[in-house]
């Protein structure tokens, strides 16, 4: 059985907050498709840059680039996509 959108436990992406990745994918290269940051489970220190994933960018660096272009990196903003309403976080229900 296969869905279009995550299977499993859906997590919140750590650059835009939105339900992107799933929690049974952790570490496994997942791509945000509403951002474009690749996942790092290796990843702790939001302002140590990642190595290999993400262009050396830190957590906190693509934040402020989501921020200011809807994407990790200004050169990505073609890939990504508007967030579905399911991925939208629930927290303030
Ligand atoms: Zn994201």
């Amino acid at each position: 059985m296969f869905r279009n959108h995550i299977e499993g436990v859906p997590i919140a992406c750590e650059v835009c907050g939105y339900l992107t990745m799933d929690a049974h994918k952790r570490g496994v290269g997942g791509i945000c498709p509403v951002c474009f940051w690749e996942d790092d489970e290796l990843h702790k220190n939001p302002d140590e840059p990642c190595d290999g994933a993400n262009g050396g960018l830190s957590i906190n660096q693509a934040k402020a680039n989501y921020r200011k272009y809807d994407a990790v990196e200004k050169r990505l903003v073609k890939h990504v996509r508007r967030p579905y309403p399911e991925e939208m976080p629930s927290e303030q229900s």
